[in-house]
């Protein structure tokens, strides 16, 4: 190489690195989340601020926002609810996820889940999603509230055990190849829990896992070329008693080999953490074979420009948008879209960044 181009790659790097950009591929994803025609509706449009993907709730997806979208040139990823059963419980009762005392689970703060077994839910999400994907030309789907009841999203989690429905503990007996002794609820649960509990929660995180494999054989079933990506609560395994996989029943490595993308939420002020969690976060990501090797699927992280609780200053905003774009990152988008257009310091950091 000639004095001449090491200089200008040297200057080229300096550069990349000083815009906080580091040495992003082309094809690195720029985002962002949640009904992105707010930044329209402040005279933004998506091109001028250098994005080249919209992730946008389903119920915002309109014909004119994905014509408006390709005009603009950015691919558009839709948000699908999955095991959010607010709504469907007030029809379907019989799907409530229950208790180990043998209760129906109260919310958990604003998130009702739903026994994720109950076969007609699934058949209504199932069938909302070919819907969606009939009506609309996209470049791929995220499955969203995908976990066993439980809230996440504060700093002091809910994090109930469920579900020990009949269907659920009938389940678990074939997957388990075990007895489990007849009797009230409230019993049968505290067995599973004192005898059984790690087939338990082997068999939940399949329950989750089977879930991802039939929602991505429908999506591919549209166009093979489509993304299947997965919003997933972004704890450390260890964090809060190992509540990713015991209560929210996330294996991650097993629905890394299925996923496409991962989204990890890394919402800092949400989950009370320094800013610096989100740079821990990709370097634990970055060390872990699943998440490294040929199989791996791509790690998009959704960071949070949204103030609740309390404000998210612009400089730690810029600051979980450099963090969340590290290896092995090859994406970010901030959440939400409607909490930052209004916002014009967060604009300028998210313009000078994409
Ligand atoms: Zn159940």
């Amino acid at each position: 190489m000639k004095f001449f181009q090491i200089s200008l790659f040297f200057f080229l790097f300096s550069a990349c690195v000083e815009s906080g950009k580091g040495m992003r591929q082309p094809d690195f994803i720029k985002g962002v989340y949640g009904n992105p025609a707010a930044l329209w509706d402040k005279g933004y449009n998506f091109q001028s601020l250098g994005m080249n993907a919209v992730f946008v709730r389903s119920g915002s997806l309109t014909p004119e926002f994905v014509e408006r979208s390709r005009r603009e040139q950015v691919k558009i990823f839709v948000e699908f609810p999955v095991l959010n059963g607010k709504e469907y419980l007030t029809r379907h009762p019989e799907a409530w996820p229950i208790t180990e005392k043998g209760e129906r689970a109260v919310p958990a703060d604003w998130f009702m889940g739903i026994c994720p077994t109950d076969s007609g839910f699934k058949n209504e999400r199932f069938n909302a999603l070919s819907q969606l994907l009939t009506a609309f030309k996209v470049e791929g789907v995220f499955l969203d509230y995908f976990h066993w009841h439980a809230q996440f999203e504060t700093p002091h989690p809910i994090l109930p055990e469920t579900c020990f429905c009949e269907r659920c503990i009938g389940l678990f007996e074939k997957f388990g190849a075990v007895n489990v002794p007849s009797g009230k609820t409230s019993i049968r649960a505290q067995w599973i829990l004192q005898y059984a509990e790690p087939a338990w929660r082997r068999w939940r995180g399949t329950v989750l896992t089977d879930w991802a494999i039939e929602a991505k054989a429908l999506i591919k079933s549209f166009n093979t070329d489509l993304l299947m990506g997965i919003y997933h609560c972004g704890w450390f395994p260890a964090d809060h008693d190992s509540a990713l996989y015991k209560n929210l029943g996330i294996d991650l490595p097993a629905l890394a080999s299925v996923a496409d993308v991962l989204s990890p939420m890394l919402f800092h002020q949400m989950k009370a953490r320094p800013v610096s969690w989100v740079r821990d976060y990709m370097k634990w990501l970055g060390k872990q074979d699943w998440a490294t090797g040929s199989s791996a699927p791509k790690f998009w992280p959704i960071v949070q420009g949204h103030n609740n609780p309390g404000k998210v200053s612009s400089a730690d905003f810029k600051k979980v948008l450099e963090f969340g774009a590290l290896y092995p990152s090859t994406g970010v988008m901030p959440f939400s879209a409607e909490s930052i257009a209004g916002d014009t310091a967060k604009m300028k950091v998210l313009k000078g960044f994409y």
